[in-house]
Order: C-alpha cells, then sequence, then structure tokens
C-alpha cells in the first residue's frame, strides 16, 4: 500500500450569494479570507478559500457561491457536517460570540469524550467547534475579536452519512486510519498522528436522508497526500481496488483526482504541494483575484460579470 493519508486536506461547499457567505466565514467563524479565485470549469462563479493563518492543509474550507442555485438540505451519501478545532476551553466564548451574532445553535453535546457545540452556517450549512487537543500552536488568523485562546485553527474532521458504513470503513483502514470507536450510529476514523488537523472522520449511518444538493451542501471532501509521487500511487491503489479514479487535474494550489467512494461520497486526493503562496505573498492571501494563467486572457470579462464581494 502507498503510505498512509495523513488528513484531510479541504472541503468545498455551495453558497448562496458570495458576499454572504465572506461575511460569515471571516466575521462569524474569523477565518481568514485566503484566496480569492474561480471555478476552474465555471471561470464566472468565484472559488472562496478561508483558512488558518497560513492556509495550511487541513484548515481551508471552500465556496462556490452559485446565485441562483436552490436551497439544499443533507442527503445520505454526502459529506453533511464539517467540524473546526477550537482550543479547549473555548466553547464559552463561541456560545456568547454566536448569539451576539444571531448564528443558530442546535446543540451542545458530548460525543467520544469531546465537547463539541453544532451550528449552522448562513446557508444552512452544518458544521461544529469541537475543543482539541495539541492545536494551540498553529497560527490562528489574527483578527479583532477572535483571541488565541479560542480561535478556529482549522478542521477537526467531519461528518459523512451513510446508508451503510461497511465499505466506507474498509476504504478507510485502506487509507491508513484506525478504528476509534462507535458510539450508537457512528463510527470513529481517526488518523496518525490523531492531533493533526482534519483528523477525524466520523461513519454516521443515515439511510433515510433524502435532501437535495444546492446552497449549504458540500460538493466533496479532499484528502492529503505529501505530493504527485504519492498521489500517483494512491491512484493506482483506488484503481486496482475497483475505483475510479479521475486523471489528475491542476488546481493551481494543488494538484487533485476524485473518485467516488463506496457510500456515494465524492471523495478527493490534493497534494500538499505547491501550497496557496504560489501566486501571491503570504501576508497578502486573499487581497486580488487570482486567475489560473489559462484565464489571464479573459480577466477582463471575468472581472465584469463576477459580483462583488
Ligand atoms: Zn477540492
Amino acid at each position: 500500500m502507498p503510505s498512509p493519508i495523513k488528513g484531510i486536506h479541504h472541503i468545498t461547499a455551495i453558497s448562496g450569494p458570495p458576499k454572504k457567505n465572506y461575511d460569515f466565514y471571516t466575521n462569524v467563524l474569523g477565518l481568514r479570507f485566503t484566496k480569492k479565485t474561480v471555478n476552474f470549469d465555471d471561470p464566472f462563479t468565484y472559488h472562496l478559500y478561508y483558512g488558518n493563518y497560513e492556509a495550511t492543509p487541513g484548515s481551508s474550507i471552500t465556496f462556490f457561491p452559485w446565485q441562483g442555485v436552490v436551497q439544499g438540505s443533507p442527503n445520505t451519501g454526502e459529506t453533511t457536517v464539517t467540524a473546526y478545532a477550537v482550543p479547549k476551553g473555548s466553547i464559552e466564548f463561541w456560545k456568547g460570540h454566536f448569539e451576539k451574532h444571531g448564528v443558530y445553535i442546535l446543540s451542545e453535546e458530548s460525543v467520544f469524550d469531546d465537547t463539541r457545540l453544532l451550528f449552522k452556517d448562513s446557508e444552512g450549512m452544518k458544521n461544529e467547534l469541537v475543543e482539541s487537543n495539541g492545536i494551540v500552536e498553529i497560527k490562528p488568523n489574527p483578527a479583532d475579536g477572535f483571541p488565541a485562546k479560542a480561535a478556529i485553527r482549522g478542521f477537526y474532521g467531519a461528518t459523512l452519512s451513510l446508508t451503510d458504513t461497511g465499505r466506507t470503513a474498509e476504504l478507510m483502514q485502506e487509507f491508513g486510519w484506525k478504528k476509534k470507536g462507535e458510539e450508537s450510529a457512528t463510527i470513529r476514523f481517526t488518523s496518525d498522528p490523531e492531533n493533526n488537523l482534519g483528523s477525524v472522520i466520523d461513519l454516521k449511518k443515515e439511510p433515510g436522508l433524502k435532501g437535495r444538493f444546492g446552497r449549504g451542501s458540500i460538493h466533496h471532501i479532499a484528502f492529503r497526500v505529501p505530493d504527485d509521487n504519492a498521489q500517483q500511487e494512491w491512484r493506482k491503489t483506488l484503481l486496482q481496488m475497483g475505483f475510479s479514479p479521475t486523471p489528475v487535474q491542476n488546481r493551481m494550489y494543488f494538484r487533485s483526482i476524485y473518485f467516488r467512494e463506496p457510500g456515494g461520497v465524492l471523495f478527493e486526493i490534493a497534494t500538499d504541494i505547491p501550497g496557496f503562496t504560489k501566486d501571491e505573498p503570504l501576508d497578502s492571501l486573499g487581497t486580488e483575484l487570482k486567475l489560473p494563467p489559462w484565464y489571464e486572457q479573459h480577466r477582463n470579462e471575468i472581472e465584469r460579470k463576477l459580483p462583488d464581494l
């Protein structure tokens, strides 16, 4: 087998109007706006990236804001919850903060010994904050109103809602992840080392969800490999296992392959390299519209058609 998959690389979702999405993820969650670019398959739509200060792998939540798209709701066969890692003891801060901003809190509970706060974003998408060990050294976005002792550092993990967890669990084991435990309908897998960002995947047996793909739906979840060689090895292995990974796509800040895992969830395997400083310095990430070279000749038209942020 190729070397184990280290954790989540990024998660990509669908949102409504870009301004509303931007306001929520920067002003309400306090994330850094790390890249303003376009959907490489649809250049008149933004692709907006948010993360920690250095936009490290395991911290990027990204959105395609499709203006006219219908409201989505959770479906079996999708990634249905995104969990963010916050320092121990910070949930009280977040409850007060969410109250001030009118964020809808669904519940506060303890699951697998974690304290977590479940809430909805501006599009109704389910998210969690999870108090986590070993993350305080990671540099958060130094935004006003978000003290370092509470600020989000990146992903904690994600939940996949599945008809049957069996074959997805086998795939997570092939990825090199360990079964951590089982609580009610959920099996937890963790990558090694456990306290990496994005090192938890919960497989939830939830066969009855009959939602609709739209605003607030997660399009895909991407897992990390260090470089192109590791990605090629995984591509070969996935083919041998009977999956149908796509050819490698150049996403400027990483290279990607995509495939559907046995439960129907769209998985991506993305390289850590070259990273988000490929076309702008760390200090000014997210300040200008960045286009891949093949769209530069259409920059004027693209800028004219994109809505204001
Ligand atoms: Zn992706």
